[in-house]
């Protein structure tokens, strides 16, 4: 069936044909618990009608007409995502990689205007930004690499967690600008670094006046149950990158940028047709509304402490290595290879996630309910207990 498709996927063999908050119902009407959400991207549900009325409602008057012209909706939406995060200013992107794009160009152009030739930015092992040519030169896992050689340069790779390499760095590399990280990595297996590394960062940042860029595409906007996951901290990044989430699945994007950072990226340096259109921005405003209205971040919090705990009690098995997350970003590391597992949930009627191999990651939706959530762990120790 997908023989006219590049193979860049192996997808698993269902087709999901509506959904309803947390359910899914495939082609045969077979229903499904989502716990990983199109990748923590259906934050507050599937086919929610406000959503749906929102999007329905924008193209009936406007799609698109380029950032040539004022947009109103892009402006309400990044004084919003300013406002929420105590940052400056936004430029809006179609994705993830996107997101990040601008801010390695704005780091690039912060370095030129400091006359800093040759920039290096530090970025970390495990870490995922994106499957542009820029952002997988950032990326720090191999295998995204391989074969797509000669990669970006400018990306200077430390192991994660680890703030001695990045001193020893500091000491070596004068035209280092900025520190790319993720304040919890997604991809590379939910890993949350020890509780003073974002704030020495950020501290090591205004002693060698870098940049601080946190990747939160798949932190962002409630996932862990802050706003964004540097707000767990006293500290702000001086850049931060926002996907996933921010649409609930209407592509968007946005690079935000603090004092600092600002007014970089100036008329002509960036751009971005769709970017920002008023139909992405009028779905995210409607997002962010919704998670306002039934204070989703909240929710994230309390259901991700209720799994959390729950697994903490119930997954005692040789097996499980370490169980670790923060609101609804949780992981499960397994000592040994699970891809497998993905499979059997899905026969279950529960989708879940593996990743790194070994690592079960569970991205719900943040409107699960407490039954839904005791199905996810009900589910996820009867496969445990099968490996
Ligand atoms: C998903 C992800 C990206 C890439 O986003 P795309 O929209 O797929 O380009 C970048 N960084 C992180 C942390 C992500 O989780």
């Amino acid at each position: 069936m997908a023989d006219s498709l590049m193979p860049t996927y192996s997808r698993l063999p269902v087709t999901f044909e509506r959904g309803e908050g947390a359910y899914l119902w495939d082609a045969n009407g077979k229903q499904y618990l989502d716990a990983i959400a199109g990748i923590a991207v259906c934050s507050v549900g599937h086919a929610h009608p406000d959503i749906a009325e929102a999007i329905y409602d924008q193209a009936k008057k406007l799609v698109h007409t380029s950032n040539l012209y004022q947009l109103d909706l892009q402006q309400r939406l990044g004084e919003k995502l300013c406002q929420l995060s105590g940052l400056k200013e936004v430029f809006f992107s179609n994705s993830g990689a996107e997101a990040n794009e601008a801010a390695i160009k704005l780091a690039r152009r912060y370095a030129s205007q400091n006359n800093i030739v040759n920039p290096e930015i530090i970025v970390v092992s495990g870490s995922f930004h994106g499957r542009t040519l820029a952002t997988l030169s950032a990326t720090g896992n191999e295998k995204i690499k391989e074969g797509f050689e000669p990669l970006v340069s400018g990306f200077i790779q430390v192991p994660y967690n680890d703030i001695e390499a990045i001193k020893t760095v500091a000491k070596n590399h004068p035209n280092v600008v900025a520190v790319l990280v993720e304040p919890i990595q997604g991809e590379g297996g939910v890993n949350i670094p020890d509780e003073h590394y974002l704030a020495t960062i950020r501290e090591l940042c205004n002693q060698y006046n870098w940049l601080m860029m946190l990747d939160e595409i798949q932190t962002g906007m409630g996932r862990t149950g802050k706003w964004f996951a540097f707000q767990h901290t006293t500290i702000k990044p001086d850049v931060m990158t926002l996907a996933k989430a921010l649409g609930n699945g209407v592509p968007i994007g946005a690079c935000i940028a603090g004092e600092k950072a600002a007014g970089i990226l100036t008329a002509g340096t960036h751009g971005s047709t769709f970017g920002g259109n008023p139909l992405a921005c009028r779905a995210a405003l409607t997002v962010i509304d919704i998670m306002e209205q039934h204070d989703l971040c909240q929710q994230a919090q309390k259901q991700g402490n209720y799994l959390l705990q729950q697994f903490k009690a119930q997954l005692g098995q040789p097996q499980v290595e370490h169980i670790r997350g923060k609101g609804l970003m949780i992981g499960i590391e397994l000592t040994e290879e699970c891809t497998g597992l993905v499979k059997q949930a899905l026969e279950k009627g529960v989708l879940i996630n593996v990743t790194a191999g070994k690592v079960i990651r569970l991205l719900p939706p943040l409107v699960i309910d407490q039954q839904q959530a005791d199905q996810i762990i009900a589910t996820v120790i009867e496969l445990v207990d099968t490996i």
